[in-house]
């Protein structure tokens, strides 16, 4: 594409592949890796005047800003929809730069309580030690949502699918109800990814992604990101980032700019591969449950088809026989690998109750749907045949 975009609004694929392209005088075709932390100036003058106002393309210091960075920012801003990104160091850089940005002793919170492990603690323990006052409702359940958002509500919170039950939140329903007082929505979009949804267009305020799972894709670097409007990423977000020092570094912005080319194709092939596994699995004898958004046995099947365009790449097993018969599944794998992280090219498996979730309480971890026989797998872009045959013979073992 020319350095001048055509005067014409281009698709989703294509602002992944072209977006936020800044290129130097080299006329580099691939985004070019500026490895700097810092940046020369002319004369004093010009030194001042980039402290009183940077322009577009001035930049001061890497922790307020850097191109390769930028380039990150405006390509995932224009993939999500929203007119601004701020890149972080991680994705809970994120979520905490979302939230500890915009709140303030005495603000009210109402979050959902299938949360992933640190983001629970920030909403939990973080914001509630600096007088947040924060209310957790069932996600799925409209009713707790409309009673626990008050008049005086500033931000909801919540996973758009979450860990590992994969429970859909309904974002245009909750949306209306938080804007109805004026609150702004905040949604931790990971397991969705910028492909599967138009989460602007069902009503979400801010987006927050860990780039560490899908928009990597191959487990290499961690990163996070805030979308949302140019006034609030520019006005409440950056501000908190560049002085707190949450900011992502050149090279993984470098790492994750061109992961951005191929999220689209990989994300799609992922997720057909997890549904045909899901149908492959469900009834096998061994499994009591197979959790998958696409499946028509999901509770949430018909929200999951209206606010989804795929079930998404995770898909939850609950083995028969508890913890047992879970590590002799884990054990018996020969391709999927045993590891925590998801969205990676490669098949990954976990056993939530004794790894990510070991913190929660028994309780908790019931009432989130968390067995001891449930296992989480993030399904790669392995062949669809080869990942079907490990996991079956594996659960031949259970
Ligand atoms: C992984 C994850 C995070 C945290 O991301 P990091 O990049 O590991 O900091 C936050 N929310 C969800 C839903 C995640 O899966």
């Amino acid at each position: 594409m020319k350095d001048t975009p055509p005067n014409r609004p281009l698709r989703p694929r294509t602002r992944a592949v072209h977006g936020g392209t800044r290129r130097s005088q080299y006329g580099e075709v691939s985004e070019a890796l500026f490895l700097t932390q810092g940046f020369v100036y002319d004369s004093a003058e010009q030194a001042e005047a980039r402290f009183i106002e940077a322009g577009e393309d001035e930049f001061i210091y890497a922790r307020y800003g850097n191109p390769t960075v930028r380039m990150f920012e405006e390509r995932i801003a224009g993939l999500e929809g929203t007119e601004d990104a701020f890149a972080t160091a991680s994705g809970m850089a994120a979520v905490n730069g979302a939230l500890m940005s915009m709140l303030k002793a005495g603000d009210h919170v109402v979050s959902s309580k299938a949360l992933f492990g640190s983001c629970l603690y920030i909403l939990e323990e973080v914001l509630t030690r600096f007088g947040v006052e924060v209310s957790f409702v069932d996600g799925t359940d409209l009713i707790q949502w409309k009673n626990a958002i008050r008049s005086d509500t500033k931000a909801v919170f919540f996973e758009s699918i979450s860990n590992p039950a994969l429970d859909i939140i309904d974002i245009r329903a909750v949306s209306d109800l938080a804007h109805a007082v004026g609150a702004t929505v905040i949604v931790d979009n990971v397991f969705a990814t910028p492909v599967f949804q138009d989460t602007v267009g069902l009503g979400a305020d801010v987006i927050v992604y860990s780039a560490t799972k899908h928009i990597d894709g191959q487990g290499r670097v961690l990163g996070g990101v805030i979308c949302g409007t140019k006034d609030f990423i520019r006005k409440t977000v950056e501000p908190f980032l560049k002085h707190t020092g949450g900011s992502m570094s050149p090279f993984n912005a470098w790492v994750l700019v061109k992961s951005l080319e191929t999220v689209d194709l990989r994300v799609r092939a992922q997720a057909a591969t997890a549904l045909a596994l899901a149908t492959g699995l469900e009834g096998l004898p061994g499994l009591s449950r197979v959790i998958y958004p696409g499946l028509a046995s999901h509770p949430q099947h018909a929200l999951a088809s209206r606010q989804m365009e795929q079930g998404g790449t995770v898909v939850t097993l609950e083995v028969e026989g508890g913890r047992d018969a879970a590590f002799r599944v884990l054990n018996a794998l020969e391709v999927v690998t045993i590891s925590n992280n998801l969205g990676d090219a490669k098949s990954i498996i976990t056993h939530p109750a004794t790894t990510t979730h070991q913190r929660l309480t028994e309780e908790q971890r019931a009432e989130l749907g968390i067995s001891d026989g449930v296992l989480r797998l993030s399904v790669g872009l392995e062949d669809v045949q080869d990942l079907l045959d490990d996991l079956t013979q594996a659960i031949s073992h259970a």
